[in-house]
């Protein structure tokens, strides 16, 4: 194969299981937006299911209704909405719906009205992070508003949610304030006669730093795929997580080179000496950042190495000094670490990005091959690598 993304549903589980004991008085929702962060929505959230997350979040309804035709039955929630989204469609198909504003409480009680069903409506209060959610000042028309429709049996408010600005830098002090603000507009809502069955403001960083964000209901997201939201929150070991994506390619070409050769476009790097130089056949469009060139980190032969030169659409090459390889021999890029390979955290800061970047910005094009599929209750997948393997070309699936 040329590249592949291995992908271990059993650190997955393990890592919904930790999660949860980090958070027991709370349900979890896994997060499967952007195709799993990369990982594959369907097979991830089938996998979380299974490890107990009792909710399943993405952002587009779109997301969503893909999940519901691949026949995930639990509670599911979706929240990037515009105007004349499938409105109908996440209703009778039994998806809570964010809801920030006016126009979004009409859209959604129309669809209601068409259909004759409930919709099932999470209010969205922006309590400082300045994105989607309803203006605290404007909140008690929404409140209204919603709970007109309820009086009409469109709606069913069954949550009240936010979403942090700083999780991930513990102890930032916009976070004791968005905690204040979330539970002002909770209070608020709750005395006009609203009845929510979750309030829910913690990402994964809150999950694993704040337990008094975590109400009744977490979203995790980054750290179900065992990647940590940042250094300050810790590493994945310090954290009990681990990574579920492993991204390596084949050697495409060993050869060697005299001293003084130019290499890749623009020959920003030269060979200083005669050496061996081998090919790793990814590059930005699998998904590897352009910005790799010259400092992205790859396990070959034991060792690590970095990118020669720049990273091209389809490849890039790495500079064995003195070291021989075959042609066929394993690239990796990034993986656990636990054989000595970086990690989606390395490649965040050798490119200047973050881990969340690292792992959803794979590509289509790179196929992603599942192992610990079978429920085993949270034994080490590596020992089921070879025996239970599917592929799956995402992108392709639905
Ligand atoms: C992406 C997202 C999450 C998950 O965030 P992580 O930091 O990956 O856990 C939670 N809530 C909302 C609204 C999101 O958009």
């Amino acid at each position: 194969m040329r590249a592949r993304a291995l992908v271990d549903l059993a650190a997955l589980r393990a890592n919904v299981r930790t999660l949860r004991a980090r958070a027991p008085k709370a349900q979890l929702m896994a997060v499967v937006k952007a195709n799993a962060y990369g990982h594959g929505a369907i097979p991830c959230a089938r996998a979380a299911r299974e490890a107990g997350a009792a909710w399943i979040g993405t952002a587009t309804p779109d997301e969503a209704l893909a999940l519901r035709a691949a026949g995930d039955r639990g509670r599911l929630m979706c929240w990037l909405w515009t105007p004349g989204g499938p409105w109908r469609e996440a209703v009778e198909a039994d998806i809570d719906v964010s809801v920030s504003g006016l126009w979004a409480v009409r859209e959604v009680s129309d669809a209601a009205r068409a259909c004759g069903r409930t919709a099932r409506v999470q209010l969205k209060i922006d309590t400082g992070l300045g994105r989607s959610g309803c203006q605290p000042d404007d909140w008690p028309e929404l409140i209204a508003a919603a709970r007109a429709a309820e009086d009409e049996g469109l709606i069913k408010v069954t949550g009240v949610w936010s979403h942090f600005a700083c999780a991930d830098e513990p102890g930032h002090p916009s976070i004791q304030a968005q905690l204040r603000v979330f539970e002002d507009a909770v209070g608020y809502a709750e005395r006009q006669g609203i009845e929510p069955e979750v309030r829910h403001i913690a990402n994964s960083p809150a999950t694993l730093t704040l337990p008094e964000s975590h109400f009744d209901l977490v979203r995790t997201g980054l750290a179900i795929y065992g990647v940590s939201p940042s250094p300050e929150v810790g590493t994945p070991a310090d954290l009990g997580l681990k990574p579920v994506m492993t991204l390596s390619a084949s050697l495409a070409s060993v050869k060697r080179v005299p001293g003084g050769h130019g290499v890749s476009y623009g020959h920003h790097y030269v060979t200083p000496g005669a050496t061996t130089l081998a090919l790793v056949p990814v590059g930005y469009a699998d998904g590897i950042p352009r910005a790799a060139s010259g400092t992205g980190p790859v396990l070959i032969g034991g060792k690590w190495r970095t990118v020669a030169g720049r990273v091209a659409m389809d490849q890039f090459v790495v500079d064995l000094g003195g070291d021989s390889a075959r042609v066929g021999d394993e690239a990796v890029l990034f993986g656990p670490g636990d054989r000595g390979e970086p990690t989606a955290e390395d490649w965040a800061r050798a490119t200047g990005t973050i881990a969340y970047e690292v792992v959803t910005r794979i590509t289509s094009r790179v196929p992603r091959v599942y192992v610990g599929e079978t429920v085993d209750a949270g034994t080490d997948a590596h020992e089921n690598v070879n025996k239970n393997e599917s592929t799956d070309v995402i992108g392709q699936e639905s």
